[in-house]
């Protein structure tokens, strides 16, 4: 007789919402994982009354409405808004750029001024082509030493 329809290797996101999913369906599922945990990479430890992910941190985002109202079924979920900054030389820059880290690095108020001054610093550095966002960043902003 047959004990389990599936075995799903990994209780991750994928394993889990498979085996969700499948036993809707009246399928009987096997989930294992070498880790001691459920959760995959998004496993959280609760530390002294805050949820620390333990394999680095996690922001859920999603497009997609069907997969927001599915997940929202299972947890509740902060309005986070992912604002990092970057520390140089003692001063604070929004990372990825901004209008405020173009106001810091040129003194620029208005998309017209940054953008303009962006095509400035291009011609001046003679980058046609950046093949990546280091070159391309590293080129736009050689001339204020940072
Ligand atoms: C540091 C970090 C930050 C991330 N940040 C984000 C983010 O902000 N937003 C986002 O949407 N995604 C993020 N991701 C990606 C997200 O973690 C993954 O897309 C998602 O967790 C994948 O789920 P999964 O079930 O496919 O795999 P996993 O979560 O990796 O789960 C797979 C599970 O399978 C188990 N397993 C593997 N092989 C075996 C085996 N042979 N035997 C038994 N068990 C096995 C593993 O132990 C694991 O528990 C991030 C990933 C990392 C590492």
């Amino acid at each position: 007789m047959k004990k389990y329809d599936y075995l799903i290797v990994g209780a991750g996101l994928f394993g889990a919402i498979f085996a969700y999913e499948a036993k809707k369906k009246n399928k009987k599922c096997l989930v294992i994982d070498k880790r001691a945990h459920i959760a995959g990479n998004i496993y959280t430890e609760n530390i002294e009354g805050i949820n620390v992910h333990k394999y680095g941190a996690h922001i859920f985002h999603t497009s997609n409405k069907e997969v927001w109202e599915f997940i929202n079924k299972f947890a509740e979920f902060n309005n986070y808004i992912n604002s990092p900054v970057a520390r140089y030389k003692d001063e604070l820059y929004n990372m990825p750029f901004n209008m405020n880290t173009f106001n810091k690095l040129w003194g620029v108020k208005t998309p017209k001024e940054a953008k303009e001054k962006i095509e400035k610093e291009k011609a001046e550095a003679k980058v046609e082509e950046p093949k990546n966002l280091e070159e391309q960043a590293i080129s736009l902003v050689r001339k204020n030493n940072i």
